[in-house]
């Protein structure tokens, strides 16, 4: 259970970044990214992805779907 970073609509703006109960939230190389292996969806934190609520951009965050 994680979400994930469209990179083709992130603007790089670090708004979801300080809020991330999990500091799964990671500035990569062109976009930010977060790191699944951590990311909790905010289950037990908050009631949904604090990310998603403070991103600017509509479905730039996404849950990531099972491989
Ligand atoms: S869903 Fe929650 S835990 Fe996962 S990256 Fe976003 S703020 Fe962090
Ligand atoms: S808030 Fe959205 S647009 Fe800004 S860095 Fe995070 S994912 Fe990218």
């Amino acid at each position: 259970m994680a979400m994930y970073i469209v990179a083709d609509e992130c603007i790089s703006c670090g708004d979801c970044q300080p809020e991330c109960p999990t500091k799964s939230i990671i500035e990569g190389k062109i976009v930010f990214e977060i790191d699944a292996s951590t990311c909790t969806e905010c289950e037990g934190d908050f009631d949904s992805p604090k990310c998603v609520e403070l991103c600017p951009i509509d479905n730039c965050i996404l849950p990531k779907k099972a491989a």
